[in-house]
């Protein structure tokens, strides 16, 4: 089957193939399809036992690894094991807990509030409706997609973080820079069924070979499909002079996504 044009990418990166590309219902059943096929065993990198445990992590991971956070939990776990005794803990010593988390401040507030929460309103239950999840402190849409999504198997939305947000760009997925936005247009794009998976994909890809500072696409499985939206490039031809515009240059998508990330309440933009 021939490719349609608006499927082609541009064998320019950055702001020229920005200009050009256009994606499509093809396009992002093509990206869907070779994530899944180059990260086949995507999952959550987070360690938890249940619900509680995995809320906890999840607000733990914005602005940290999931390693990290893996490494902090247990002794978390051992010492408040479920939303009553998390919501009655004293701040110092849950602080000193998850310091090596980092904000770690705004995350012992946010968990105590966020215990209390569940305590109060859910007889110490995590709830699993995302209406509910999000109304508790610390959570936002995207902790509340991973414990529906990688908890209970529910595909209320997909989870967008710093490397979702940054592949979709590039991968010509949406043109956005709001996590909110972004959402918005992977859901229309993407088949419900890959609504969890293409996150943990994306975030595999963004940690392996498209990360912030310099992808690897020489060595991409994706290379041949992805327009590279606000990618450096070089010049397929180096030795002849080439008129560039000054937008060419600038490195639009990391600077837009920086942006973006910033907006997000900072415990409330897990990592996974
Ligand atoms: S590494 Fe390059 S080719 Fe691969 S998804 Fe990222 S920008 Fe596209």
């Amino acid at each position: 089957m021939s490719r349609q044009p608006h499927d082609t990418p541009s064998p320019l990166a950055g702001a020229a193939s920005k200009r050009a590309f256009r994606p499509s219902a093809r396009h992002t059943r093509e990206v869907v399809e070779a994530l899944a096929k180059a990260y086949p065993d995507s999952r959550c990198a987070l360690d938890f036992a249940d619900l509680y445990q995995l809320i906890v992590a999840t607000i733990l991971s914005a602005q940290c690894t999931d390693k990290r956070v893996n490494m902090v939990t247990p002794r978390l776990f051992d010492t408040f094991p479920d939303a009553a005794s998390l919501a009655s803990a004293d701040p110092a010593e849950l602080e000193a807990i998850i310091r090596s988390t980092g904000f770690y401040k705004a995350k012992a507030k946010n968990l105590i509030a966020m215990a209390r929460g569940l305590v109060e309103n859910h007889d110490g239950q995590v709830p699993e409706d995302i209406e509910s999840l999000t109304k508790l402190a610390g959570v936002g849409r995207k902790t509340a997609n991973v414990v529906l999504g990688v908890g209970l198997g529910i595909t209320s939305g997909i989870v967008v973080d710093t490397h979702v947000t940054r592949l979709s760009r590039r991968l010509g997925l949406t043109k956005r820079n709001d996590a909110v936005g972004i959402e918005r247009d992977l859901v229309k794009a993407v088949p419900k069924s890959d609504w969890v998976l293409v996150s943990l994909r994306m975030i595999d890809h963004g940690r392996a070979i498209c990360k912030a500072g310099r992808p690897a696409c020489q060595k991409c499985p994706l290379e041949s499909i992805c327009p590279k939206i606000g990618v450096e490039a070089k010049p397929a031809k180096p030795s002849k002079p080439r008129k560039t515009t000054g937008s060419a240059t600038k490195p639009s998508a990391k600077s837009a996504n920086t942006k973006a990330e910033s907006r997000q309440k900072t415990a409330r933009t897990p990592s996974l």
